[in-house]
């Protein structure tokens, strides 16, 4: 792997309920790699903004993987004083460390997201969405007991719901638009019929070029069965065609081990379809 130069713009650290590692680790990783910028992103889930009792679910009866993400108010609070001092350290060869957040399902809590995206500290905001409205997250459903007609029925429901998302949320970057994906067919190795969501996810990729919005190839699921990052390139060249212009790289490692992973892959699929550059936040 020859990152040198590049970019990693979606990376979590221990202020997240699912990463461990200290952000001076990430930044040691980025740095040894020689990588351009870092920007940290820890999740901001607004549907798990506070704890499980907010939403009415008894933290002591749930299950615990599904408790996991709650309480996010509590680490990006911890995580603010650490993520200025980085942002003021000065770092040789131009590198800049970015603060920014992975805000989840915004408009699943609109009132949390105008919290968040109302912080001037913070300098680049990804818009995800890791669950269906009333859905638990992707990651947690087992596709090997469901039918293709459910898997389609979710993923009709995803495509919309991230173009509402596109429409109506803030944000600066579209995050891993095909998600599910990671699960579907990195994980349960469940083949789908993509062309299906070609039109959608042009009316998505229209709706983020006129907003001045963009999209971020993530690498995270390049190293499982799926094989190919989120967008994968039929959906890259597509907003690219559309005249989609502003587009990010990001690893989503959750530990620093896993900083720049595919990023020199991500860059090189970007190149293919035609972008002559990357886009980073201050
Ligand atoms: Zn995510
Ligand atoms: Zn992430």
């Amino acid at each position: 792997m020859n990152v040198n130069g590049l970019l990693d713009c979606h990376t979590h650290c221990m202020f997240s309920p699912d990463g461990n590692d200290d952000p001076v680790e990430l930044v040691n990783k980025a740095v040894d790699l020689g990588l351009k910028a870092l920007a940290v992103t820890d999740h901001c889930e607004c549907n798990t903004w506070f704890e499980p009792e907010y939403y009415g679910i008894d933290s002591k009866s749930a299950d615990e993987d599904d408790i996991l993400m709650y309480n996010c108010k509590e680490y990006h609070n911890k995580s603010l004083e650490k993520m200025q001092e980085l942002k003021q350290r000065h770092y040789d060869d131009g590198f800049e460390f970015i603060h920014g957040v992975e805000l989840g399902q915004p408009l699943q809590a609109p009132e949390i997201a105008r919290e968040i995206t109302s912080d001037k500290s913070i300098d680049y905001i990804i818009g995800s969405l890791h669950n269906n409205s009333g859905e638990k997250d992707f990651y947690f459903l087992s596709f090997d007991r469901l039918s293709m007609n459910d898997i389609y029925s979710l993923l009709d429901d995803y495509y919309a719901q991230v173009l509402e998302m596109c429409q109506q949320a803030e944000f600066d970057i579209l995050g891993h638009l095909t998600y599910p994906y990671r699960y579907i067919c990195g994980k349960y190795g469940i083949q789908i019929d993509n062309s299906r969501y070609k039109d959608i996810s042009a009316e998505i990729f229209r709706t983020l070029i006129a907003k001045g919005k963009g999209i971020e190839i993530n690498t995270s699921s390049l190293f499982t069965h799926l094989a190919s990052t989120m967008p994968g390139e039929e959906l890259v060249r597509l907003y690219r065609d559309l005249g989609g212009e502003i587009l990010s790289l990001g690893s989503d490692a959750h530990c620093a081990e896993n900083v720049g992973q595919g990023i020199d892959i991500g860059a090189q699929l970007a190149k293919s379809c035609g972008f002559k550059y990357a886009a980073y936040f201050k």
